[in-house]
């Protein structure tokens, strides 16, 4: 069950700076408990529960990086080649390895078990056999292309810590080290609703004024590929009694109750009526463009579940810069998951543009390569935030740091893709 306090979201500012909502999110909201077994097969994206320590040491015995032959370094010549005897061969999955001799190589091949006596390999393409010896240019480094034992992992060492967001390269890891199985946290339950008397589902009729509901479907895909459990539960009216119903049932089992649209200052915003009803709501007013306030709450529910209440703004772009810059961030609090800081690519802006003070804006650009081998960012025309074509049109989005005024074309900005936003 999640356990946020009622003031878990409090906030005095008049704005607040992205990095005082991420200290406040990871200060005040405590992680879920609850944690399950998975099979390696299952567990891609899910946060690792507990450290994982390494039961072998990887590699687990000393062994050739190359095809080639493992000799004796002390037997080469210093200056010149030198020319060994061919003793034997030993192929990968060997177990019986016969030692190597003074003045002997034996011929070996990768991932093959390294002979006793033998700390140096000779890839082949730099050898030549001739009548049953070999022959060795000079140089070759002591150890060179061998692997030893444990170089990778340590047995008894920490192979993953807690809070690793499992990704392909973890799972190869854990099977390596001959797991099957992981302990990770449990799935975050995020409800999702829609709200609006204009929204309309998908597939139906459109009619005056009405528009087709986009936000949840965005919603709902970057919910799961941030590891959710989803229960999408439509579109709510604007209308007070219904919203309270359908939140507080919402709050009942999940973890996260988000909503779209509804919570500017607007008469028609009942969202926030309704939430005060029945939990408690602040407004972040953070300082991002988009992203008009952000409605935050605490909703408890009479079963002991204290569910967090995210209201985020209509407009879908709003909704994509905010779900990546706050609702992200929450979500892995709540998940336990320990997220490295995103690094952008710098690239060069192609336009010039003036921006207020005391707020990190967000621009969609597109790229495209530049004779230096960079790349340069190209803004799209359109910069509505209900202009979803602004989003699928582009590749990410610039991010002009709160204290910058204007960027002049040519200058070095930073970029993240939405490949990377999304993850
Ligand atoms: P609101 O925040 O309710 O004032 O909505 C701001 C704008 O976003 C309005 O033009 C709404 O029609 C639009 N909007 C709200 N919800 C959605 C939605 N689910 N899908 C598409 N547009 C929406
Ligand atoms: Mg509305």
């Amino acid at each position: 069950m999640a356990q946020l306090t009622d003031d878990c979201f409090a906030f005095d500012g008049p704005l607040m700076p992205l990095e005082a909502m991420e200290a406040l999110i990871k200060n005040r909201v405590v992680p879920v408990t609850g944690s399950e077994i998975v099979a390696l097969a299952d567990a891609r994206g899910r946060v690792l529960a507990k450290d994982v320590i390494a039961p072998i040491d990887i590699p687990h015995f000393d062994n050739s990086a190359v095809d080639g032959y493992a000799v004796r370094h002390a037997d080469l010549n210093a200056s010149g080649e030198t020319v060994l005897k061919v003793s034997a061969k030993v192929m990968a999955g060997q177990s019986a390895i016969p030692d190597v001799g003074a003045k002997e190589a034996i011929r070996i091949f990768t991932g093959a078990r390294m002979p006793d006596g033998a700390d140096t390999v000779f890839m082949q393409e730099d050898t030549r056999e001739d009548s049953g010896s070999v022959v060795l240019p000079s140089g070759l480094k002591r150890g060179a292309n061998r692997r030893l034992k444990g170089e990778d992992i340590v047995a008894g060492s920490i192979a993953m810590p807690q809070g690793r967001v499992l990704d392909a390269q973890n799972l190869a890891l854990a099977a390596a080290l001959g797991l099957t199985k992981l302990e990770v946290r449990r799935r975050i339950r995020v409800s999702i609703f829609s709200t609006g008397d204009e929204i309309v589902e998908p597939g139906t009729s459109l009619s005056g004024a009405q528009v087709f509901d986009a936000n949840r479907m965005l919603l709902r895909h970057m919910l799961e590929q941030c590891g959710c459990d989803v229960s999408d539960l439509g579109i709510l009216r604007d209308d007070l009694p219904t919203l309270e119903r359908a939140i507080s049932d919402a709050a009942s089992s999940s973890d996260v109750v988000l909503t779209s649209g509804g919570v500017s200052t607007g008469d028609a915003d009942y969202v926030k009526n309704a939430v005060e009803a029945i939990g408690s709501l602040v407004f972040w007013r953070i300082a991002i463009k988009p992203g008009r306030p952000v409605a935050m709450g605490v909703i408890p529910h009479s079963n002991g579940n204290r569910a967090a209440f995210v209201g985020l703004p209509g407009n879908p772009v709003a909704v994509f810069v905010t779900f990546v810059r706050v609702v992200k961030p929450l979500l892995a609090q709540l998940a336990g998951a320990v997220i490295k800081p995103q690094q952008p690519l710098m690239v060069v802006s192609a336009f010039d543009y003036r921006k207020k003070s005391g707020r990190r804006e967000y621009v969609r650009v597109a790229l495209r390569p530049r004779a230096d081998g960079g790349f340069e960012a190209i803004k799209h025309p359109q910069d509505g935030a209900g202009v979803l074509t602004s989003l699928t049109e582009t590749d990410g989005l610039l991010e002009l740091p709160d204290n910058v005024t204007s960027v002049k074309a040519g200058e070095r900005v930073s970029f993240f893709s939405y490949a990377a936003l999304s993850a």
